[in-house]
């Protein structure tokens, strides 16, 4: 429902967080929700509520939608290494004179017994790989590019379907949440050496790190690029919190 009266907050999306803030808004009546997709996944797992999906051409066009659609605030809430869109938020709210949050789920926490090797790229990780190894890539299906050409045998699970670039892969495409006692089944059943992930953190995709340290298997982690400058939670409860609606606690936060 939404009023006059309402707070209207788009929420930039493409992740589980994104998706329990609109969950968690559509009960709130006095906040009047619009979900934002960049269209890269066949089917996406809706948000409640309004949702649009494409690009908006840059901080200009994000600034426009802003103005257009008198956006009161913005939580971006998508992916950690979604960069470009962060930047243009910051851009375009800042333009516009929009209050903007990021969302940005926690980062893994390293356990005893892990074998992380963190690097700064996709590029990196593909250098450190060895030669030969059975080397499982978790990463997104545009991250690909950075393996072409590379001889070892690979795992390759994506949520769409990937461009088959690599010579010698196995070829997945399915969405998480995984479970462990899968996670060990596959690593087992393709004798895989080393696994490739992107810090994205996340419950959904955590069971295949916990595999890895069951198994004693290194894992090549790309880091995480530094957030954009300006407020930041790490959790759903907290950015209702900022959109005004803090359940426990009385008045509004900007
Ligand atoms: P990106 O590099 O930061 O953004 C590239 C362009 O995609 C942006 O400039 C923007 O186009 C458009 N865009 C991105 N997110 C959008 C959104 N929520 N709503 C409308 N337009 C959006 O982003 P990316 O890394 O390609 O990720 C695209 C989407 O997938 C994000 O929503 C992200 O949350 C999700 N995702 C990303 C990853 C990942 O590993 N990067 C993983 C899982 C999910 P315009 O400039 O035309 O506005």
């Amino acid at each position: 429902m939404s009023g006059d009266l309402a707070i209207r907050a788009l929420i930039l999306g493409g992740t589980t967080e994104a998706v329990r803030l609109a969950q968690a808004c559509a009960a709130i009546p006095e906040l009047d929700v619009i979900s934002s997709l960049a269209g890269r996944t066949r089917a996406p797992v809706a948000p409640p509520g309004a949702v649009r999906i494409g690009g908006f051409g840059g901080a200009d066009g994000l600034e426009r939608y802003l103005r257009e659609h008198a956006i009161d605030r913005l939580v971006d809430a998508t992916h950690p290494f979604a960069v470009r869109i962060g930047r243009n938020a910051l851009l375009a709210c800042r333009a516009a004179g929009v209050p903007r949050l990021r969302l940005l789920r926690p980062p893994w926490q390293r356990q005893p017994g892990d074998r992380w090797i963190e690097v700064d790229s996709l590029a990196e990780a593909a250098r450190r790989l060895p030669q030969p190894a059975r080397i499982f890539l978790s990463v997104g299906h545009s991250d690909l590019g950075a393996f072409a050409g590379l001889q070892q045998w690979f795992l390759v699970r994506t949520i769409e379907p990937a461009d088959r670039c690599l010579a010698n892969a196995r070829w997945l495409a399915e969405r998480g949440p995984f479970r462990l006692e899968d996670e060990l089944a596959l690593l087992r059943e393709h004798r895989v050496d080393v696994l490739v992930t992107k810090a994205s953190g996340g419950e959904a995709t955590y069971p295949k790190l916990a595999a890895a340290r069951q198994l004693g298997l290194p894992v090549i982690m790309v880091r995480r690029p530094p957030p954009p400058e300006g407020p930041l939670v790490d959790n759903v409860a907290a950015a209702l919190a900022w959109l005004g609606h803090r359940p426990t606690l009385a008045g509004r936060s900007t």
